[in-house]
């Protein structure tokens, strides 16, 4: 049967098509310009056949719940035309990227960590448990035998006390997070997300089960999925990201997130509200690794987010074999994919009893390879920033012939390269200052970051605004507009991948 999909233009859009069963039947996701529950917005919001749901996060997304026989596409037509509503977006499903178990046998299955060439890198680290990795997937069996010491543990919860310790919002949010239920226990009911967990950091040494390319490692346990394994939301998404962000701002180490899940043959629409928080969390310094998609198709042509977003903190994998081939599943793009790891007939953790292993196929257990070499990395050099990691990482990959027109960098996650062999992406040019006049105008930086070294440019003060694109890669120029000032002096930064740009104002 072939259903036609239908055209939306959103606020502040093009033009979108969302297909049918892409998403959930009687929401949408609102940013209001005014104050959500100002009498402009709700009218709006009432007029559009809906009701004010809650806010997600600490974010400015909100839900609207549209009352019984609103048509999603109406409604959010209604709400686009509104003046109160900066972007109006319907509330998107995402799939899990793992493959039904194929035919691999499990004692070939550690394959990976050799392809990789990770037992030489241990020579150099074999991670520490001072790096975090939110596991964003079915949740995590924590206390299997060989993951239990490497889940993280809120330091500042105290165990079924019935109390929000440290007043996260979360009461006994020991292990992470359920964005599903909407509780504080993130227990795996379904095996994805063990089996991911495991490949990044399987305890190492313990004389059990298997190893994953961290022996230590700290595994936060983020749950968006049921015991299906289905029906993930963006609006669970966004409450997802943005507890890993309060966390990170609260002190939490949180250097990587792994991403073994995406939406392309079902949505492959473009969904603002998860891109915010995916970029939220990269300008907090957490590099977002992302599973290409299983549907054997091109991202350039057909893009599936959210690995397709060009956000630079994303960093997007293809899965390849024991061979090193591309896995007959995997989607790939060499403008859009970043790099190729391990992802067929994979072998880890489970999470049917505390000694379960077992084997399993997708991008969705290529990714956790390089979320696992990112934390490596991340504890090998602490000081490397997001874009220094994921150019690291792009720029050590084994250029492989079959690879080079799959994926950008043509190659393959190589983590004893990239300990030796790092990016430091330095923006700034000399003193990482600049002095501009009183009257103001129009000024360039021109940056020579280095190979892959991604970045985003923000500005931090309100006089100060930057007119290039906010998202670049390679070689280039930021370009930012200065008030005129009649103060005498001010001092204000831009950040230009994560790094600050010091503007001073003066008479001269
Ligand atoms: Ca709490």
């Amino acid at each position: 049967m072939v259903v036609a999909a239908i055209l939306i233009v959103a606020a502040g859009t093009a033009a979108q098509s969302f297909k049918p069963g892409s998403y959930v039947p009687d929401e949408l996701l609102v940013r209001f310009a005014l104050p959500a529950d100002n009498v402009v917005s709700k009218a709006a919001v009432r007029s559009a056949g809906g009701q004010l749901g809650e806010r997600l996060g600490n974010t400015e997304w909100q839900r609207v719940r549209l009352s019984p026989g609103v048509m999603v596409e109406s409604a959010l037509k209604e709400l686009s035309r509104s003046n109160a509503v900066l972007s109006v977006q319907p509330n998107f499903y995402y799939r899990l990227l793992a493959t039904p178990n194929d035919a691999q046998f499990s004692n070939t299955g550690l394959y990976g960590l050799t392809k990789i060439a990770a037992p030489s890198a241990w020579d150099l680290s074999t991670g520490s448990s001072a790096v975090v990795v939110a596991d964003i997937d079915t949740g995590l069996k924590y206390t299997h035998e060989d993951i239990a010491g490497n889940a993280w543990i809120n330091p500042g919860e105290i165990a079924g006390n019935g109390v929000d310790d440290d007043a996260n919002g979360f009461v006994d949010d020991i292990y992470g997070a359920d964005f599903y239920y909407n509780d504080s226990n993130p227990a795996d009911e379904h095996g994805h997300g063990t089996h991911t967990a495991g490949t990044i950091g399987a305890m190492g040494n313990n004389l059990l089960g298997v190893v994953g390319v961290n022996w230590s490692v700290k595994i936060m346990a983020i749950k968006i999925y049921d015991s299906d394994g289905y029906g993930t939301t963006s609006a669970m998404l966004v409450n997802a990201y943005s507890y890993i962000k309060q966390m990170k701002d609260r002190g939490i180490n949180i250097r990587v997130t792994n991403n073994s899940y995406g939406g392309c043959d079902e949505a492959c629409s473009y969904d603002q509200a998860t891109k915010d928080g995916i970029d939220a969390l990269g300008n907090a310094g957490i590099l977002n690794v992302f599973a290409a998609g299983n549907d054997n198709s091109n991202n350039d042509a057909v893009p599936s987010y959210p690995v397709s977003y060009t956000s630079p903190s994303i960093l997007g994998v293809a899965s390849s074999t024991n061979t090193d081939a591309r896995s007959g599943f995997s989607n790939y793009g060499v403008q859009t994919v970043d790099l190729a790891a391990p992802g067929s007939g994979i072998y880890s953790t489970t999470w049917a009893t505390n000694s379960s292993y077992g084997t399993m196929s997708g991008t969705s257990m290529a990714t956790p390879h390089v979320a696992g070499a990112a934390a490596l990395l991340s504890a090998y050099n602490p000081a490397l920033s997001v874009p220094s990691l994921k150019a690291t990482l792009m720029n050590t990959v084994d250029v492989l012939a079959g690879w080079t027109s799959f994926v950008k960098t043509g190659g393959r996650l190589n983590i004893d390269s990239a300990l030796r062999n790092q990016t430091v992406c330095n923006f700034m040019i000399g003193s990482g200052s600049m002095t501009v006049p009183t009257k103001g105008g129009i000024f360039t930086v021109n940056l020579t970051p280095g190979t892959n070294c991604d970045y985003t440019v923000k500005s931090n003060s309100s006089w100060i605004r930057v007119t290039s694109e906010p998202e670049l890669s390679g070689n280039g120029s930021v370009t930012f507009r200065v008030r005129f000032n009649p103060v005498i002096s001010r001092t204000g930064t831009i950040s230009i991948g994560g790094q600050d740009l010091t503007i001073i104002q003066k008479r001269n």
